[in-house]
């Protein structure tokens, strides 16, 4: 061999048909370690890697026969001590003398294969983190979803609650400490200005004799009655409540002495029209209406004390505060 060639600075081979290594230059000896007389004559495959066996095979052979050059093929060589050597290959069919050369020239690409394989692995590890990354958005979303649905159950809770607070248990209407707070609430918003507010007292006659005669459970029905027959009288704005054993209240926004007197009288005469059963029931009641320097206090009990008035008056009537006699 042409000794320029020998030393040229790229590998050289010349393989025949039986991809048979003819003749190989000192430099790519060299650069795969081997002595000449342990390469020279032996088949293709001592110095491919197992995929570049299958590659060779498979590609370079049938393409330098059917198109008599291959060029800037990229495979591995595998040097004596079994190490990967990734090189750029160019390869041309030549004739000489009536039999065909298969002449491969090669240049070592380790640093470009090697950024590469830095470039591959650096985009598989990214790959994998935006895989994960995605993995924890999506887990993030449902532990978001997770505690929207706590946070409306809690407020459902929350609601079921408040609403349980200041309900009374047996009959349904708002209990004595929503009625204090509505007292004070309605008083602020309308007696204030210049809307009358009216409260009405109201309590069952003789209730005793109803729960000895008849039992509890009865006199517990009675009052789940009264409730309802309550909340069928009273019109949205009011506030009907049950602040005692068999007492009741109605909070009367925007309703005049006159008014007011009218809405008892009715509720009274629907309680004692009502088919009660075994037993006639009828309720006193007390009525008051607002006036300057009043208090929630002082109209309860200007309500109360008119009560106390339709009782001593003999009962199943409606006495108005601003009517009694000091
Ligand atoms: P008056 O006409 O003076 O109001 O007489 P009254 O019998 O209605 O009044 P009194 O205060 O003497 O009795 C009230 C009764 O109400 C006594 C109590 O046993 C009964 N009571 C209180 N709370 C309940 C309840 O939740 N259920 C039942 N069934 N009875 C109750
Ligand atoms: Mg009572
Ligand atoms: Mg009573």
């Amino acid at each position: 061999m042409d000794e320029r060639l020998d030393y040229a600075p790229c590998g050289y081979i010349s393989l025949n048909d039986d991809s048979t290594i003819l003749e190989i230059n000192k430099t790519l000896i060299s650069l795969l370690d081997y002595e000449l007389q342990e390469v020279q004559g032996q088949h293709i495959n001592l110095i491919l890697t197992r995929a570049s066996k299958t590659f060779y095979q498979l590609y370079f052979f049938p393409m330098i026969r059917l198109q008599e050059k291959v060029e800037a093929m990229y495979i591995a060589l595998k040097a004596k001590s079994g190490q990967e050597i990734p090189i750029l290959l160019n390869a041309s069919r030549n004739e000489r003398e009536g039999k065909f050369f298969n002449d491969c020239v090669c240049f070592p690409m380790k640093e470009r294969y090697e950024y590469e394989q830095a470039l591959l692995t650096a985009k598989r590890e990214t790959d994998q983190r935006n895989r994960m990354k995605k993995k924890q958005i999506e887990e993030l979303d449902l532990l978001r979803n997770e505690l929207e649905c706590k946070q409306n159950e809690l407020l459902e809770l929350n609601e079921k609650l408040r609403k349980l607070a200041e309900t009374d248990g047996l009959t349904g209407l708002k209990n004595r400490r929503c009625l204090q707070e509505s007292l004070t609430s309605t008083i602020n918003l309308h007696a204030g200005g210049s809307q009358p507010v009216s409260l009405l007292l109201m309590d069952i006659d003789y209730f005793k004799d109803i729960n000895d005669t008849f039992g509890h459970m009865t006199g517990d029905r009675v009052l789940q009655e009264m409730g309802r027959l309550l909340e069928e009288e009273s019109r949205k704005e009011d506030v009907a409540a049950r602040y005692g054993g068999e007492e009741f209240a109605l909070i009367l926004p925007n309703t005049d002495k006159f008014e007011a007197l009218k809405i008892a009288e009715r509720i009274r005469w629907h309680v004692e029209q009502a088919d009660w059963g075994k037993s006639a029931i009828t309720i006193s009641v007390g009525a008051a209406t607002f006036v300057p320097g009043d208090t929630e206090s002082s109209l309860q009990s200007k309500a109360d004390n008119a009560l106390y008035a339709s009782k001593n008056g003999g009962r199943n009537q409606v006495t108005h505060a601003s009517d009694l006699k000091l």
